[in-house]
């Protein structure tokens, strides 16, 4: 039997939708479901994931089958274990907490319980497809308990976990009741990476203060097993992005795009709903400066994509009602008969009408407030080929550590950041080419297939050095 890769994260890289009875599927064309496309869709890997909809008991058989003839196994997983282990313990604990935001978390036993629940379950599924010499690489904060499990049962498996939101100060999470329980599940894994070098410090740190185990430099030894930390800052498909730019639907989207922009200079954001990306405080930024620099009025306009996302959590609603009101404020405020300061989206595009807007305009404005990466920002410097354009990025985006030649800003100084935006309108063409360029040559080097690469790489390398020590 050739060993093989198994990848596992939340959910599947398909969507599935029921029609007059039938289940369709569609492979999803995300930015990590193509990086790994070239890993999961060769001879006998698998990836291993939630399917994204509740699919009742008499029907999982059939599921199963259409999705095997893609390499994908599903995880059912009921509404409960949806509610609590999911949109509970993921996304009102992990998320708030590890995105600095810990006024929002709920820490609730009931969570907690299912997240352990579904981690086994996880497992079970798992340790079925799993045969001696296989490598597992397994996906992002709902699975933080998952390589634990299945090393307490295949002790000399390979496994790789790659975090892909933000690791926090101890500090922060210090407060988790469940803490311990954590890195414990997560020194299962013989590689961790995270997007940047201050995640890993801030685990290093962590697990050196929670738990017993020895920790010198990026090595951790743990129940005489040694695990290694490392960076691995995730690229994206940036030739994908580059192509598009020439595809003729982009084109016709472009010309009509700068048909209702009516030479004015356009600011782009793109974000999903979430408290983590300072939508609201981008807004105010953007108040500000139409308040203090009225000779921009007619010349300048916003235009801002909120996807929807979770918005059937309080918080989230919330945050919605609060973006709806402020983008209504400023439009009543500032507009006139024939300009609208802000166009807002409260809908997701499809990829070549996002193209459009990354090559259209002026300047890209990403300032979360905290962010694992940002590939939002990469997508506008991959759209950028003929090297124009201005990136202001928040020094709180992962994005950040690589992305030097932004306009770099603190997303809580809403003068600064409204600064930015002046700077990023006044700069001259020159500059923004040196600064682009350079950009440009880092997103295409560093694309999302020599993130894989070097990863893979990386977790044989570990395999190897603990082989060599036994
Ligand atoms: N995106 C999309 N449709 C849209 C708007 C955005 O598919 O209408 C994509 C965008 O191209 C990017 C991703 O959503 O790849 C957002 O990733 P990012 O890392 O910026 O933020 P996240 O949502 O993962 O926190």
């Amino acid at each position: 039997m050739v060993n093989k890769t198994i990848i596992v994260s939340n959910r599947l890289p398909v969507k599935i939708v029921e029609e007059n009875g039938e289940y369709l599927l569609s492979p999803s064309e995300g930015g990590l479901a193509t990086g790994l496309g070239s890993v999961y869709k060769k001879g006998n890997n698998i990836w291993i994931g939630w399917p994204g909809i509740e699919i009742p008991l008499e029907r999982q058989q059939e599921v199963t089958e259409k999705l095997a003839a893609l390499n994908l196994i599903p995880v059912f997983l009921t509404p409960d274990e949806i509610n609590l282990y999911y949109e509970g313990f993921s996304n009102e604990v992990l998320w708030p907490v590890f995105h600095y935001m810990v006024t929002y978390a709920h820490f609730e036993q009931v969570y907690w319980d299912s997240y352990q629940k579904v981690n086994g379950k996880f497992k079970d599924v798992v340790t079925a497809h799993l045969n001696e010499g296989d490598t597992i690489w397994i996906h992002d904060y709902q699975l933080l308990l998952l390589s634990e499990r299945i090393r307490n049962i295949q002790p000399h498996v390979t496994i790789g976990f790659f975090q892909h939101i933000p690791f926090p100060s101890y500090e922060m999470f210090r407060l988790i009741p469940w803490r311990e329980e954590l890195i414990n599940g997560m020194f299962g894994a013989d590689l961790l990476g995270f997007h940047t070098f201050d995640d890993v410090r801030h685990f290093l740190s962590a697990a050196s203060r929670i738990s017993a185990a020895k920790i010198s430099d990026n090595v951790i030894t743990y129940k005489d097993r040694q695990l290694v930390v490392e960076a691995f800052p995730m690229g994206i498909d940036a030739g994908k992005f580059e192509n598009l730019v020439h595809d003729p639907v982009v084109a016709e989207h472009v010309i009509s795009l700068k048909e209702t922009m009516h030479n004015c200079k356009v600011i782009l954001t793109i974000d999903r709903l979430d408290y983590s990306k300072g939508i609201l405080q981008r807004l105010q930024a953007y108040e500000l400066l139409l308040e203090t620099h009225p000779e921009y009025a007619d010349r300048l306009s916003l235009y801002m994509i909120v996807v929807p996302s979770r918005d059937t959590v309080a918080q989230y609603k919330e945050l919605k009602d609060q973006i709806d009101q402020l983008v209504g404020n400023i439009n009543a405020r500032f507009r006139t008969l024939n300009w609208l300061p802000v166009h807002y989206f409260y809908r997701s595009f499809p990829v070549e009408f996002l193209s459009a807007l990354y090559s259209t305009a002026d300047i890209c404005l990403v300032t979360p407030m905290r962010d694992g990466m940002n590939l939002v920002s990469k997508e506008y410097v991959a759209s950028r080929t003929d090297n124009t354009g201005v990136l202001i990025l928040s020094e709180m985006a992962g994005a950040s550590k690589e992305l030097n030649d932004a306009l770099i800003v603190n997303p809580n100084n809403i003068g600064e950041v409204m600064r930015a935006i002046v700077e990023g309108l006044n700069m001259s063409v020159e500059e923004q080419r040196v600064r682009m360029s350079v950009m440009r040559g880092i997103v295409r080097k560093f694309d999302i297939y020599l993130w894989v690469k070097n990863f893979m790489d990386k977790l044989e390398e570990v395999k190897h050095m603990q082989e060599s020590l036994l």
